[in-house]
């Protein structure tokens, strides 16, 4: 067992930009491997069709999601694209962490930056992965072809997936989502790596 100081495992922080398809690495990786758990971040953006609430998102309004941060019950959050806010509630993620789970938690640049930030405050040891896409090509056509935002939110998310992509270099690994398959077995390599 692969074990960090403090006795707990590394948490493993997956981010990328916009579009880039952690969502269906993740559920890849989930097939493959049921023993991972992904965390399930609360957000003030609206359920796309088939988002199940506390399953792809504790789906929540502006007043709640304050509650829920001047609470202190999250580990991190952002505004993201400038118009929703997300965060990632810390007792679940302690809970599974302690209890030996393999955990995952996938975030946008900002939230990892945060959670940078906390990690030696909250003792917990971080692995930082980056999922890029082949080019920026590719993300534009993926985020066109996933057509669930209409051309101002999509201008939005490109400006934004410019930053991510540029941010590269501050993560410990980087995994290139060339085939999900591929990409999500590389992601398995790590947590193994940190979990065998
Ligand atoms: P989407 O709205 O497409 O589901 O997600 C938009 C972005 O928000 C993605 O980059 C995703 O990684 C990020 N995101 C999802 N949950 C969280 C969270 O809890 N915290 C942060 N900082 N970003 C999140």
């Amino acid at each position: 067992m692969n074990e960090s100081a403090s006795g707990k495992h590394r948490l493993v922080v997956l981010t990328g930009p916009t579009a880039v398809g952690k969502g269906t690495v993740e559920a890849q990786l989930r097939a493959a491997h049921p023993e991972v758990w992904v965390s399930v971040s609360a957000t003030t953006r609206a359920p796309r069709p088939g988002e199940l609430h506390g399953v792809t998102y504790w789906f929540v309004d502006e007043q709640e999601f304050a509650a829920m941060e001047k609470r202190g019950e999250f580990l991190e959050t952002a505004l993201v694209h400038n118009m929703a806010h997300y965060g990632t509630p810390l007792k679940p993620v302690l809970e599974h962490m302690n209890a030996g789970i393999p955990t995952i938690l996938e975030i946008d640049l900002q939230g990892a930056r945060r959670v940078k930030e906390r990690a030696a405050e909250l003792g917990l040891d971080v692995v930082y992965v980056f999922l890029a896409p082949p080019s920026f090509e590719d993300l534009i056509a993926r985020l066109a072809s996933r057509g669930t935002e209409n051309e101002e939110q999509r201008q939005k998310r490109l400006e934004t997936a410019k930053v991510e992509l540029a941010s590269e270099g501050e993560y410990d690994v980087v995994i290139t989502n060339d085939t999900v398959e591929h990409a999500a077995e590389e992601l398995w390599n790590v947590i193994s790596r940190e979990y065998a």
